[in-house]
């Protein structure tokens, strides 16, 4: 699908959530297809939840490297979050709006479906542990520190820094493996 086709699919979705689209019109968003189940890995199974995070394979790889060398480095991190499909993602804004939390403003943090990274398989929203929560503070953490000089070597970038022109919040745990990087 064409960004074209991807917006239309997006702005569907937002209809159906009974939310206007034009309120991300102003927005620049870029729009991800959503990877096939199949090319996703089981990559780490969180220690609470027994949930299970997917990543597409080399980023899978290229994850468990970076974990690994952080550990060498006697730094902790984990996964939060990784793939998440459309439906996954329409589910955490209908959380949201049952929350009464106005699309205006949870869309700063959260993209609407068909706009997150994580559709690819290549996105992980990261922790680690004394971090209680998964807010700005984690840019204050060891583990962030060791990430912003070590994690570009495996191919991952932070998406969202200060100002970033997409207008999500700053969110120093959510990096993006990249293939040519
Ligand atoms: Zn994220």
């Amino acid at each position: 699908m064409n960004q074209a086709a991807l917006k239309t699919r997006t702005e569907r979705i937002l209809r159906d959530l009974g939310i206007d689209p034009q309120v991300i019109a102003h927005r620049t968003l870029p729009y991800f297809e959503e990877v096939s189940e199949h090319l996703l890995e089981d990559t780490e199974t969180d220690a609470e939840t027994g949930k299970v995070y997917r990543l597409i394979s080399p980023a899978a790889t290229a994850w468990h490297q970076m974990k690994q060398q952080a550990a060498a480095d006697g730094v902790g991190i984990y996964l939060v979050s990784a793939f998440r499909s459309l439906d996954y993602q329409a589910g955490l804004i209908r959380a949201k709006q049952e929350a009464g939390i106005a699309p205006q403003t949870f869309f700063t943090s959260l993209a609407p479906p068909g706009c997150s990274e994580h559709h690819t398989g290549c996105a992980v929203d990261i922790n680690t542990p004394g971090c209680d929560e998964v807010t700005g503070v984690f840019g204050e953490t060891e583990a962030f520190q060791w990430l912003q000089s070590h994690a570009a070597r495996f191919g991952f970038v932070m998406s969202f820094p200060m100002n970033n022109p997409w207008g999500f919040i700053y969110e120093p745990w959510h990096w993006c493996w990249h293939s040519n990087s």
